[in-house]
């Protein structure tokens, strides 16, 4: 595996090109079991900005993660995840993090996703959250994975996580993201599915191509 240098216990460095605290605590979790370091971009000397160009979560994962392993020359792995109503035809899908503007608050946000279902589609509380991955290494073709979870928008309960999980009650779990544990929440998220089948690719195996 080009560009991924080997530390002393064996696992290897990759750069979690995300500026989301949440999304970098997720990664960092679901990683440890391939063997993975997780270095955010501070940790890794990457003083740019993050775009996101695109219309898809594929473009926009894709566009991260790439900018990010060309300049630092190392592993770079990106997602771009949202949420979906379907009532409403999946919106605000990727533009969960800006629909209500540059500046709302997490909690802004979920106060009003609410508000925009009762308004729009009462009743119609059914959603899922998407995530899509991208993985780029130096002289490497880029990998990309997609993962999916199914739950009903609630009142909020809990405070784990970030972002909409106090209001995502989990249809695999029964309880919101808020209210459960890291561990129930990486067996079952859209991140956790999208990471699982990055890893079935083959692609995370830290021992292809060690020296
Ligand atoms: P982006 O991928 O950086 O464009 O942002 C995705 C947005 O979707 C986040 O800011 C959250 O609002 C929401 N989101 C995606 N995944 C999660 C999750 O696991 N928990 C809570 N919110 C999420």
């Amino acid at each position: 595996m080009s560009g991924a240098p080997r530390l002393a216990d064996g696992a290897r460095r990759l750069v979690a090109a995300t500026n989301n605290g949440g999304k970098l605590r997720e990664f960092r979790r679901l990683l440890v079991a391939h063997r993975w370091d997780v270095v955010s971009l501070a940790e890794a000397g990457w003083t740019g900005a993050l775009h996101e160009p695109g219309v898809t979560y594929a473009e926009n994962a894709l566009a991260k993660a790439a900018a990010v392993s060309a300049a630092l020359q190392l592993p770079a792995l990106a997602d771009d995840s949202g949420i979906e109503v379907d009532a409403l035809h999946g919106w605000p899908g990727p533009l969960s993090a800006r629909w209500l503007g540059p500046n709302a608050t997490d909690e802004e946000r979920l106060a009003g996703l609410v508000a925009e279902v009762d308004r729009r589609c009462p009743g119609e509380r059914h959603v899922r959250y998407v995530c899509v991955v991208a993985f780029c290494r130096p002289g490497a073709e880029p990998v990309i994975a997609h993962g999916e979870c199914l739950g009903t928008l609630t009142e909020p309960c809990g405070d784990g996580g970030f972002g909409y999980d106090p209001a995502f009650l989990s249809d695999d779990l029964g309880v919101t993201f808020g209210a459960a544990t890291d561990v129930d929440k990486d067996r079952v998220s859209h991140r956790a599915r999208a990471l699982r089948r990055l890893a079935e690719s083959g692609v995370l195996d830290p021992t292809l191509g060690a020296p």
